[in-house]
């Protein structure tokens, strides 16, 4: 095994910001680290992963769309993977004495996504939380959320039935989009709208009472929902890029045994991501 070894691994992954974000918590560390991104082929997370562990890799971090398929190969997971039935990072441990490598799995998305609440000073317990989303990263948050307490957790949906599905999972509630008639304190966006600056048609009231709207995805400018929520009102919004910062670091935690600082790392990936949005423009 070579402990300098990580990786993430997903498709597509060109524009992965988590190589930058773990070499700046291990220089915190003082410790060297490769971290590569790794273009998994359709149908090949499996043999991937293996040639990477042959070549020492101890620990990975698993993007879209392969998360539930690594729940499947790891040995040993977390309840919070075991729950969410998806995995977002990988922990080599010790061979087999047949030589079989093996993975402990955790997800680490729902931590970091109420780790950047806290640090947008909302409470989340006693809070009413509405998700927009039931794909893979809803799904992730959904243990960790629940976990804290919240007054009450509504799913909705584009495809309805998948928001169903997800809310009978985790006894929770699900309603139709075009004909809710819901507020919560806490409105979340886990879909992947934002990422190709489309607008979701949801109903004016969804912001009535809301105290903060999180977008997911995180972007250079306000994406159409921060729009949207600034527009209405809402007092405190926020993308997805601390909740990124977050969940790598729980992560790296995981992997070494070290905690990293986050403020200073959420701050330089928001000047990056500015940084690689005005060269696109230019
Ligand atoms: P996914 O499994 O592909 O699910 C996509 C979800 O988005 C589905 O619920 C889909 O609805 C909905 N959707 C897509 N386009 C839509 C539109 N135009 N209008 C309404 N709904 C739309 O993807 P995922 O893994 O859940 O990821 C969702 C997003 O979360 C991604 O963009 C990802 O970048 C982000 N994410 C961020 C972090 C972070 O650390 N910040 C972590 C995890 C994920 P249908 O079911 O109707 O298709």
């Amino acid at each position: 095994m070579n402990e300098q070894r990580y990786a993430v691994f997903g498709h597509p992954i060109e524009h992965s910001l988590s190589p930058c974000i773990h070499t700046l918590f291990a220089e915190q560390e003082g410790r060297p680290i490769e971290y590569d991104k790794i273009l998994v082929p359709q149908n090949g997370f499996a043999q991937s992963l293996r040639a990477f562990a042959d070549r020492g890799g101890v620990g990975a971090n698993v993007t879209v769309p392969f998360k539930i398929e690594a729940s499947t190969l790891v040995d040993e997971q977390s309840n919070v993977a075991a729950r969410a039935g998806a995995v977002n990072t990988l922990i080599r441990l010790p061979d087999a004495e047949d030589g079989r490598i093996r993975w402990s799995g955790d997800n680490t998305d729902g931590i970091g996504l109420v780790a950047d609440i806290a640090r947008l000073d909302c409470a989340i317990q006693n809070r009413s939380i509405l998700i927009i989303g039931a794909g893979g990263a809803a799904r992730g948050v959904l243990p960790s959320l629940i976990d804290c307490h919240p007054s009450r957790i509504v799913i909705v949906n584009r495809t309805h039935k998948k928001a169903y599905d997800l809310a009978k999972l985790f006894g929770l509630e699900s309603f139709h989009l075009d004909t809710m008639d819901f507020s919560a304190d806490i409105v979340i966006n886990a879909t992947s709208a934002s990422l190709h600056q489309e607008s979701m048609k949801l109903p004016k009231k969804i912001f009535q009472s809301a105290q903060l709207a999180y977008d997911m995805v995180y972007a250079a400018e306000d994406t159409p929902f921060i729009k949207e929520a600034k527009a209405q009102g809402v007092p405190n919004t926020s993308d997805g890029l601390g909740m990124l910062v977050e969940q790598a670091a729980e992560s790296y935690r995981l992997w070494r045994g070290f905690t990293p600082e986050r403020k200073s790392v959420l701050r330089y990936m928001r000047e990056t991501i500015i940084m690689r949005s005005q060269k696109r423009t230019t």
